[in-house]
């Protein structure tokens, strides 16, 4: 029997391709159900040589070829192949984890309950009907719009754009044009999000305003992390096999394979989401850009508050620009206004100009935002008499007080949860106070200021069963709610149309993280909050209370001026050496205690200064410091910074000492991620 050799990408934490032989040609692409160990894995064929690497007398048979799906492209195996290079992976924790689950169960296809697998399954089932959506006619489209679409549908081949335009002014509207040039040459357009809450909106959009010249409508997929197993490979069939022509997802839509794509758009590309946080760390805004690259074809990053480094790459000339000026409806900008807390009188934090402005809104019939990043109902309890606090015994944090029909402390780090003391544990004192407060705590507050008013909150918490941020939201839309409390759940995208009021609380506590990129983030969240009021109707307000008004970044929010924040921001980039100005990857180690962490990140860079370390004279490595909550879990973290000018050099120096570290970090016996491109440090 001739044995053609494969080597095949398992999604083990191990390094390289693994070698099998089937009795036929397997097309590269295929996935195969093999023995490794003693576990079943499907994993997929990447390259057929004409002789193993490993000694071809041990190695195994696969157990089954795969073929109810047609084998990856071989432009998805490049994409998949770039990502696992440049995040510094194997190759199989790329190609295996992004297939739907079913794809990759082998419970899936052997045994009597297979029926010839997942696919299959699927296929026999009976279509629903589906769903009849009435056209929505398009809008005029304004001079700005028009030239942005005109600009984008005149190129062919690789071009990136940022669509920079201010909230209302109509991105949406100008993706829906792009859209149509592209989808009317037969071709697919990939629409991506951040956030799983915001597709729901979106596919109604795509849905009414993507029709053919006949009247058709386009056909649109979704796919986001929450979908049921089926539903998703339901909709990665759709678009891999063409029948779809629209992939509307989150971050993990990129790694769809589409064989007609033609057109990538990235709605809030600033946003955090795309980058994922575990596994392969990949930014899914990064690789549109080279899949565009690679495919020849455009890619739109769109957002009112574009990421430095978007930004950036405009005024290098990397990326056109594409500006919206205006609201595209005769509506003003809300305005901003900064209420300096310092100088208020406050009661229980409430200033009395956020008093004052809900009572008009509320007399005037209007829904207001009340915006407070930390659910719950305050972050600690505090004992007055000795000075004790709620820490959480298993991490550097404090315990969370959450009300609600039983009253319990939460961890937000670790996850775990206990009763509330009744007294202090340290000296028995029976009167604990919360201190500071969350979005319960300001619904409590609300609810005695204003009986009158229909309150909503909306945060981790109120909508942790599927599908209730959905009926939440539908219940803001309908005008059930007078008063909206919610975290940046609620700061995303939605377009509430009889908000006249946001306030936000707490705005401070986002500016002092030790993180360079708070203020970028502080900007964008507050720009993109307040960008929710006043979509339909004049005088909308914002109201910010702060105790730092005279801060650069609450001065150009003031002016509602991205510009100015960015260009001020840049040149403090610049002038320190950050992104974009310099390229990151970051080491987070984890131990038992710290010293562990510590010491194995010191020797690590050490062996990064050796003189033959490749690109070792072009990297510059900071000192290993504990992270800021360095305790979670009982586990405790380090990280080491590493920065370079040169994206290349960076890349050849992670691969050779990043390659040696699994040893060492053995040795240490520490885990350890790798990050390149990081977000969060
Ligand atoms: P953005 O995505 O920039 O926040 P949208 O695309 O949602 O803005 O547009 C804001 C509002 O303006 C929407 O209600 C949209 O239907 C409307 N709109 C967009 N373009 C036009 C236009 N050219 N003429 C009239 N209304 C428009
Ligand atoms: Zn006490
Ligand atoms: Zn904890």
């Amino acid at each position: 029997m001739k044995k053609h050799w494969l080597r095949v990408a398992l999604d083990v934490p191990l390094p390289g391709l693994f070698d099998y032989y089937h009795s036929e040609a397997v097309a590269i692409g295929t996935r195969v159900l093999v023995h490794f160990g003693r576990r079943q894995l499907i994993g997929m064929v990447i390259e057929t040589p004409a002789q193993p690497e490993f000694q071809a007398d041990q190695v195994k048979a696969v157990d089954m070829v795969l073929t109810d799906v047609a084998p990856m492209p071989s432009t998805w195996l490049d994409l998949a192949r770039f990502a696992a290079n440049y995040y510094q992976r194997p190759l199989g924790e790329v190609v295996m984890p992004v297939l739907p689950a079913p794809l990759r169960r082998p419970a899936a296809y052997t045994g009597k309950r297979a029926e010839g697998g997942p696919v299959a399954r699927l296929r026999k089932r009976k279509k629903a009907a589906a769903k009849n959506i009435k056209a929505k006619a398009a809008p005029e489209l304004n001079a700005e719009q028009q030239l942005a679409v005109d600009t984008i549908a005149a190129k062919s081949g690789a071009a990136r754009y940022l669509l920079y335009g201010i909230t209302g002014s109509g991105k949406t509207e100008t993706y829906m044009q792009a859209a149509l040039a592209v989808l009317a040459q037969g071709k697919q357009v990939l629409f991506m999000v951040p956030e799983i809450n915001l597709t729901p909106q979106f596919e109604q959009t795509l849905r009414q305003r993507l029709v053919d010249a006949e009247g058709q409508p386009y056909q649109v997929a979704v796919m986001h992390s929450a979908l049921a197993d089926g539903k998703r490979l339901e909709a990665w069939l759709n678009v891999t096999e063409g029948a779809a022509q629209i992939l509307l997802g989150t971050r993990m839509a990129i790694f769809a394979a589409m064989p007609q794509l033609g057109l990538i758009i990235v709605d809030e590309e600033h946003d955090n989401s795309y980058k994922q946080q575990d596994g392969l760390r990949y930014s899914a805004r990064d690789l549109a850009i080279w899949r565009g690259q690679q495919l020849q074809i455009p890619v739109v990053l769109g957002s009112a508050t574009p990421s430095l480094e978007s930004w950036h790459h405009v005024q290098k000339g990397h990326y056109q620009l594409l500006t919206l000026s205006q609201r595209a409806k005769a509506v003003p900008l809300p305005t901003i206004q900064l209420v300096d807390t310092r100088r208020a009188q406050l009661d229980q934090g409430w200033s009395p100009q956020l008093i004052e402005a809900l009572e008009q809104t509320l007399a005037a019939g209007k829904q207001s935002l009340i915006f407070i990043n930390r659910r719950g109902y305050a972050p600690v309890l505090h004992c007055g008499s000795c000075g004790w606090l709620s820490q959480c015994p298993h991490c550097s944090a404090y315990a969370v007080l959450h009300k609600g029909y039983r009253h319990y402390m939460q961890c937000h780090h670790c996850g775990v949860q206990s009763p509330v003391a009744k007294h202090c544990p340290d000296c028995g004192n029976i009167d604990l106070k919360p201190l500071g407060k969350g979005t319960q705590r300001v619904e409590e507050y609300l609810a005695e200021r204003f009986p009158q008013a229909r309150l909503l909150r909306i945060d981790a918490d109120s909508t942790r069963r599927k599908g209730s941020a959905e009926a939440l939201f539908a219940q803001v839309h309908a005008g059930e709610v007078d008063i909206l409390v919610g975290t940046q759940m609620v700061s995303k995208g939605h377009d509430f149309s009889n908000l006249a009021l946001v306030g936000v609380l707490n705005a401070d506590t986002m500016l002092f993280a030790q993180d360079f990129r708070a203020p970028e983030r502080l900007f964008a969240q507050l720009m993109q909050v307040s960008g929710r009021a006043g979509r339909h109707h004049d005088e909308a307000r914002v109201l910010i209370q702060t105790d730092y008004p005279d801060q650069a970044v609450y001065q150009a929010l003031l002016k509602q001026d991205y510009e100015l924040f960015a260009q001020h921001e840049l040149v403090q980039r610049e002038t320190v050496g950050l992104p974009p100005y310099a390229y990151l990857a970051l080491i987070t180690a984890e131990a038992k205690t710290i010293d562990q962490a510590l010491a194995f990140l010191n020797t690590a860079k050490q062996w990064a200064q050796h003189p033959q370390m490749p690109g070792a004279d072009r990297v510059f490595l900071y000192d290993a410091v504990p992270l800021r909550i360095v305790r979670v879990a009982n586990i405790e973290r380090a990280q080491l910074l590493i920065e370079s000018q040169h994206r290349q050099a960076l890349q050849v120096f992670l691969k050779t000492w990043g390659g040696q570290l699994d040893e060492l970090a053995k040795h240490y016996r520490c885990k350890f991620t790798l990050e390149v491109d990081p977000q969060d440090i």
